[in-house]
């Protein structure tokens, strides 16, 4: 009879590694946590941002016609070239600027892969890039890997309104990037044309680049417009701008995305990225060139989350939360100053566990964690579950 001999590693053995981390102050994401927490307890989950209505059946037989069509090896390392191409048709039509299929648009892992590649394309060691806070999680982690330091600018509750001079003063000679994110995780502000003339304007005698995470560009309320960095010449000039398809049509599982910039730019975006995936899922990519072709797709986005946004706050009208509703994303930052003054973390916590609901607390996007007394909820649920959810948080 052979005898197994079971091997166990001590903390030891791994502390070597642990001292070799290039992230040692990094931890599992807030959305990881919090999304095993809320399953742990059967909470109602308006935590992590992903819709929880079914995806259309026809982009998904479109994804299966891909398949059995045979488009099952790999797609051209800048993307399918017809997914390219209706792209770039997409922003002539709704921002005037063209950018060639063939230079200036890569299919890229979702916004979050390109968001990476543009940053390690540029970023070198002791390279600054000022990023404003609240911000989405991705963009420090990456610019640290590369040897870059983040410099921040923190906004303020309720309004979250960038204060451009504020904005002006972190620009050192060391400055090679800014990261914009326009319509805001987890604030909800749009950032309006006067915004973005101001920034245009400020960057105009400088080198920097603008990498504008632009994943909600068709969730914006009230008749706005979206202000892509591809409306502003100068902007247009300097940008790597990101956009997510998992965002746009309900499918965030499928990691599918794309970014856009001037040749030169994606000239060198292209290297990275042609070692980092080389290319994306073919027939996903497929299925989206044929969806695209109708823009009903997309442009009906605006009021399909505004009936949400307006179900979900008319229910909340009765309970002790204070808000001001979201401007875009599909995000609803509450206050909830009038139900307690803990720190969010654990009043995230204690919801989940006592009241079976999950959000995400602020603080996780704010500079040292700064709390704002706000919690973020997701309204891209169905109606049973925003019900439910207003139920629970009207009892508060
Ligand atoms: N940027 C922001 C602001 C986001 O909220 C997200 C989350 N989806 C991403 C980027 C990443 O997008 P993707 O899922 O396409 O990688
Ligand atoms: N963008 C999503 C959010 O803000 C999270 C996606 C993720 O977990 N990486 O909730």
């Amino acid at each position: 009879m052979s005898v197994i001999k079971i091997i166990t590693f001590t903390t030891m053995d791994y502390d070597q590694y642990k001292r070799a981390s290039k992230l040692p102050d990094v931890k599992t994401t807030i959305f990881t946590t919090v999304g095993n927490l809320a399953r742990k307890h059967a909470a109602l989950d308006l935590s992590q941002g992903f819709p929880n209505f079914k995806t259309d059946e026809k982009l998904m037989s479109l994804v299966s016609d891909a398949l059995i069509n045979g488009h099952n090896q790999y797609a051209p390392m800048q993307g399918y070239f017809g997914l390219r191409e209706i792209i770039s048709e997409k922003i002539v039509s709704l921002h005037n600027r063209n950018y060639s299929p063939e230079k200036e648009i890569t299919i890229t892992v979702g916004a979050t892969q390109a968001i990476f590649t543009a940053i390690t394309a540029f970023i070198r060691p002791g390279d600054e890039v000022i990023v404003i806070k609240p911000a989405y999680d991705c963009y420090e982690p990456a610019i640290t890997l590369n040897g870059g330091v983040p410099i921040y600018l923190q906004l303020d509750a309720p309004n979250y309104k960038i204060d451009w001079t504020a904005f002006k003063n972190k620009i050192t000679k060391k400055t090679k990037m800014v990261i914009l994110n326009t319509p805001h995780n987890p604030t909800g502000t749009v950032l309006t044309k006067s915004d973005m003339e101001e920034l245009e304007r400020i960057l105009k005698p400088t080198n920097i680049i603008l990498l504008s995470d632009e994943v909600y560009e068709h969730i914006v309320f009230d008749g706005k417009p979206h202000e892509s960095a591809s409306r502003f010449t100068d902007l247009a000039k300097r940008s790597f701008i990101c956009a997510s398809f998992g965002k746009t049509f309900h499918v965030t599982g499928w990691k599918i995305g794309y970014c856009i910039a001037p040749a030169e730019l994606m000239a060198e975006f292209r290297k990275v990225h042609q070692f980092a995936v080389f290319c994306v899922d073919h027939p996903v990519q497929r299925a989206m060139a044929d969806y695209l072709k109708h823009p009903s797709h997309y442009l009906d986005l605006n009021n399909f989350y505004q009936e949400k946004r307006d179900f979900f706050l008319d229910g909340l009208k009765s309970s002790k939360f204070k808000f001001k509703p979201s401007l875009g994303t599909y995000f609803q930052l509450l206050d909830y100053t009038n139900i307690s003054k803990e720190e969010d973390e654990v009043i995230v916590r204690r919801l989940i566990i006592e009241n079976g609901i999950a959000s995400i607390p602020i603080s996780s996007f704010n500079v040292d964690n700064r709390n704002d007394y706000m919690l973020r909820f997701c309204f891209a649920k169905k109606k049973e579950t925003l019900e439910q959810a207003v139920e629970i948080l009207c009892k508060l």
